[in-house]
């Protein structure tokens, strides 16, 4: 049998993208191996949103290059968004690569890989590309805002939905094979439809929701001035869809924001997530700020912080302004210090603390429904419609009769920063 090792690095739809080639792969009878060193294909889907993402993406290209190295029979493959714009550079610095593509090149990658490995194909395998009981469901590709700290929409293109007959039987596909989790995913959810006649987020996670079987539906990544109340309505009268928004909003002063690029200010956020409480009473909020944009002053930073005191959000995650080549906010004057970015950050995360401590603690004593994630030495790790995989906590349950894959009750008796710990109710 044809083995391809896979590492998906960076975002979720890096990792959707991944999982449909792995697809595309495994009906030519090339099938998904979780060990490199006994793949004949060595693929790394890589990254080059930040900064960060792009030392990630190389230096994992440079730990399997070694294999590589040691086993010429094996081809090393790089492709998507660091492969992309920095394709010559990469070739250049690491000779192991056999072969190199950028985003949406999958037609060549899949053709390169049947010829290589033509006369050892046959059929069997492993089609999830994860064995986790959650997937993310794609519904668009590219994006149409132009938020100036960010190259996506150079690398990815003008956004386009993806139809929904299709994101209909991927859904249905993936719920056959195991996942009872779909979580929408695209660079920006709210822009889904635009491009399509009568069709909107709305009416596609309707008819998400009416699909048969156990599953939740959560939807991640809205931009927040596009979230209206049809679709908070929507989303509270649908019993699959998770009450919970995850919006990053970014900043909260005008003026950071317009810098940006993006639209919003403190007032008008403020009124969204009294609207979306409202309507919405159980909801979790997630959001994203970044801190040390070019320009925010103290001051700036200090009304952020008073911002996320006043309005405690269930999830906050915090980014460092990272400056990308090829951006607008690359250029702008005033650019801050790495140690005030490091500085602002910390002192966030240590706002946001006991504000996720606090909600926490109000859950204990209660019961809610929990998809079980992972089991092991009798502990399971499961996470309640309240939690994203990934980037939220977990709730940790000492029980050895639960399988991954299951829902279950669980009664929460401890409460942490980030994670929780329950009982069963049976
Ligand atoms: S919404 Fe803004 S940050 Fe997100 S992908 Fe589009 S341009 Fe980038």
């Amino acid at each position: 049998m044809s083995k391809v090792y896979l590492l998906s690095l960076g975002c979720p739809k890096n990792q959707v993208d991944s999982e449909k080639l792995l697809k595309r792969l495994a009906e030519k009878g090339i099938h998904y191996c979780a060990d490199p060193a006994a793949a004949d294909l060595i693929m790394v889907n890589t990254c080059g949103f930040i900064e960060a993402a792009k030392r990630e993406s190389i230096n994992e290209i440079l730990k399997v290059s070694a294999l590589r190295k040691k086993d010429r029979s094996k081809k090393l493959l790089v492709y998507g968004c660091l492969a992309k714009r920095y394709g010559d550079e990469l070739l250049k610095e690491i000779p192991e690569i056999d072969a190199l593509w950028g985003v949406g090149d999958d037609d060549q990658i899949v053709d390169y890989c049947s010829k290589q490995l033509a006369a050892k194909m046959e059929s069997a395998g492993k089609d999830r590309f994860s064995d986790k009981p959650y997937a993310y469901l794609k519904i668009g590709e590219g994006c149409d805002r132009t938020c100036s700290y960010c190259v996506i929409p150079q690398i990815r293109g003008n956004y386009r939905s993806t139809g929904p007959d299709r994101i209909l039987s991927d859904a249905t596909e993936l719920i056959r094979s195991g996942a009872r989790e779909l979580n929408v995913v695209a660079q920006d959810i709210t822009s889904y439809g635009r491009d399509l006649k009568g069709y909107d987020l709305a009416r596609l996670i309707t008819e998400l929701n009416g699909l048969t079987g156990d599953f939740r539906i959560r939807l991640l990544y809205l931009y927040p001035t596009s979230i209206d109340d049809r679709l908070i309505e929507t989303i509270g009268s649908l019993s699959k869809v998770c009450r919970y928004i995850d919006m990053p909003l970014q900043h909260s002063e005008k003026k950071i924001l317009g810098l940006m690029n993006r639209g919003g200010s403190r007032s008008y956020f403020e009124k969204l997530i009294r609207r979306i409480r409202s309507i919405l009473p159980e909801v979790a909020i997630r959001t994203t700020f970044i801190v040390g944009f070019p320009q925010e002053t103290e001051t700036d930073f200090e009304h952020m912080l008073a911002f996320i005191k006043k309005m405690k959000f269930d999830r906050l995650g915090v980014f460092t302004y990272s400056k990308e080549s090829d951006t607008v906010a690359s250029g702008l004057k005033g650019q801050l210090t790495k140690a005030e970015k490091r500085s602002r950050y910390n002192r966030l995360m240590e706002a946001q603390a006991p504000i996720s401590l606090s909600k926490n603690m109000a859950l204990v004593g209660r019961t809610f429904r929990a998809l079980v994630d992972e089991t092991g030495d009798g502990i399971a790790i499961t996470r309640l419609d309240s939690q994203a995989p990934e980037i939220d906590g977990v709730v940790l349950v000492r029980d050895p009769l639960v399988r991954a894959g299951d829902f279950i009750n669980v009664e929460i008796t401890k409460a942490y920063d980030y994670d929780l710990e329950g009982t069963v109710i049976r």
